[in-house]
């Protein structure tokens, strides 16, 4: 029968389950606060300039593929992919550039080159990562976490020894060379922890990286949010935006209905793909499931400083994305995890989408994203933004040789006080909360609410964690379970 069902939120988890339930016959609302689409993913335009507000590398192109293929389409039926080559550039010390190209024999000789013997041990070290990435797709991050016995088959369990080593120490073990380690433990860093705080087993971000390549949507992510509205709406979604969820009403322990800008929309199903403790927040206290206490001990992956910067010229000794890790990597990771305080030495990255995606920036100019990875909950103030604004400009100028600062036609900052005000986010984090060993699978908060029938939750704080491919896969894990849970 079909049943109405309302979403809180337009992130890609949502928009993804939305697509999911309107497939399967029922009518579906989403209600976004903000006044256009896409959460995190949202799109800034300004002076002819246009950003990505948030994700910028398009990674695993293979979980989209799946994804649209559950509708019969396919990402080029919606954008158009480019891999990049390089795929990005890592600025070490005195800025020493290393660049990662589109396949693996260049990747192989760059290895080689920083280090004698390295392209052997990074054969070995991607074949391990291959396997693991079949793995985690095929048998771990398409389950919906209700229990640890859905992780056990005789694929994972061989893996089982890989949860008890980290990613650091792997790295550290194998290779010599302190450039070549950063590059190794740079991708978990999406999975929002320490990589010596990440399980090995995660290395299938590796083989993520070297083996499926960093690839970029013409027009940038804002094309995939796109695709995504379109796919949701041509199956019947109706999507609300300014509309602020301000109460989950319940009655007799069951979802009831939601309070919109002072409206009662009464709903069968109510999903919300806001962040999780704010998603709770909504709900009168005894029907939440996490205390204050719980969320406080999480492990929560980086807020960012983050600006959105115009160029009246071309940037030249830059690539599409650059990573700047010139200073300590594990006194920043520190900062971050440990001591939650601002870096002293920032590393930070900058991409400039306009070097391959000439639409996005007027011609002759450049658009330019820099973000620095900082603690969630961290004291946000004009005067530390311009700090550390005045800092990565710097450092970019020296290391790259380049002139940018009196360059800049447009600026805009975004921090921890922004992701508070305009995702409700929990600290003002970035990207949810972090994968690490008691953080993963089912030990993750959960899909469906354990006090109210009816009530459901998705996005980057839930299963399988954060990240554009991950939310897509939480969209789809939910819905499957609100279809089972209208069966019975
Ligand atoms: C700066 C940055 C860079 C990133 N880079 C990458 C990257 O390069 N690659 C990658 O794969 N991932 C990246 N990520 C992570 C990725 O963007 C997220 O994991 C993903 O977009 C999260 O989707 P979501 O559906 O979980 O939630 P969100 O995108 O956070 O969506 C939640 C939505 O709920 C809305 N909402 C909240 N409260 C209410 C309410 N009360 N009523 C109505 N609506 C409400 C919010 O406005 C928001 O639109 C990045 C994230 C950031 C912030």
């Amino acid at each position: 029968m079909k049943k109405k069902i309302t979403i809180i939120g337009s992130g890609f988890s949502s928009l993804a389950a939305a697509a999911y339930l309107a497939k399967a016959g029922h009518e579906v609302h989403i209600f976004e606060k903000n006044d256009t689409i896409g959460g995190r993913a949202r799109q800034h335009k300004a002076k002819g300039f246009t950003f990505d507000m948030g994700p910028s590398w398009y990674w695993m192109p293979d979980v989209f593929e799946r994804f649209f293929a559950d509708f019969n389409k396919k990402p080029s039926d919606y954008y158009q992919l480019e891999r990049l080559n390089p795929g990005y550039q890592v600025i070490f010390e005195n800025g020493k550039k290393i660049q990662i190209g589109d396949n693996f024999e260049e990747i192989y000789e760059v290895f080689e080159a920083e280090e004698k013997g390295a392209s052997i041990k990074l054969q070995k070290f991607i074949k391990e990562a291959q396997d693991n990435y079949k793995v985690a797709i095929e048998k771990l991050v398409y389950k919906p976490g209700l229990s640890p016995l859905e992780l056990v088959t005789p694929e994972t369990i061989k893996k089982l020894n890989t949860f008890f080593s980290t990613v650091s120490k792997d790295v550290d073990k194998e290779f010599e060379s302190e450039n070549l380690k950063q590059i190794l433990k740079f991708p978990v860093l999406f999975l929002g922890a320490k990589p010596s705080e990440t399980p090995s087993f995660y290395n299938f971000m590796n083989y993520a990286d070297f083996g499926l390549g960093t690839w970029h949507p013409k027009g940038g992510f804002f094309a995939v949010v796109q695709a995504m509205q379109n796919l949701a709406e041509s199956l019947g979604v109706k999507i609300h935006t300014n509309s602020d969820v301000q109460k989950i009403n319940i009655e007799d322990k069951k979802a009831k209905s939601i309070k919109v800008n002072d409206e009662i929309i009464e709903s069968d199903i109510i999903l919300s793909g806001a962040d999780y403790h704010h998603s709770e927040q909504l709900l009168d206290e005894k029907y939440r499931q996490y205390s204050e206490s719980y969320w406080d001990k999480k492990v929560f992956a980086p807020s960012s400083l983050l600006f959105y910067l115009g160029f009246d010229k071309k940037i030249k000794n830059a690539e599409h994305h650059n990573l700047f890790f010139d200073v300590d990597f594990d006194a920043h990771a520190d900062s971050i995890y440990s001591t939650k305080k601002w870096p002293k030495e920032p590393l930070f990255y900058a991409n400039f989408t306009s070097k391959t995606d000439s639409d996005t920036a007027p011609e002759g100019c450049e658009n330019g994203f820099f973000l620095v990875p900082i603690a969630p909950g961290l004291e946000d103030t004009n005067e530390l933004r311009e700090k550390y604004y005045g800092i990565i400009m710097d450092r970019f100028e020296k290391l790259t040789g380049e002139k940018i600062k009196d360059h800049v036609i447009y600026k805009k900052s975004y921090c921890v006080n922004d992701f508070v005000k305009d995702y409700n986010s929990y600290k003002g984090n970035a990207y949810g909360m972090a994968n690490t060993l008691l953080q993963t699978a089912f030990l993750r908060p959960k899909l469906k609410s354990k006090k109210i029938d009816g009530l459901f939750f998705t996005g980057q704080l839930t299963v399988p964690g954060p990240g554009v491919p991950p939310a897509l896969i939480s969209g789809k894990l939910v819905s499957q379970l609100i279809l089972k849970s209208l069966q019975s």
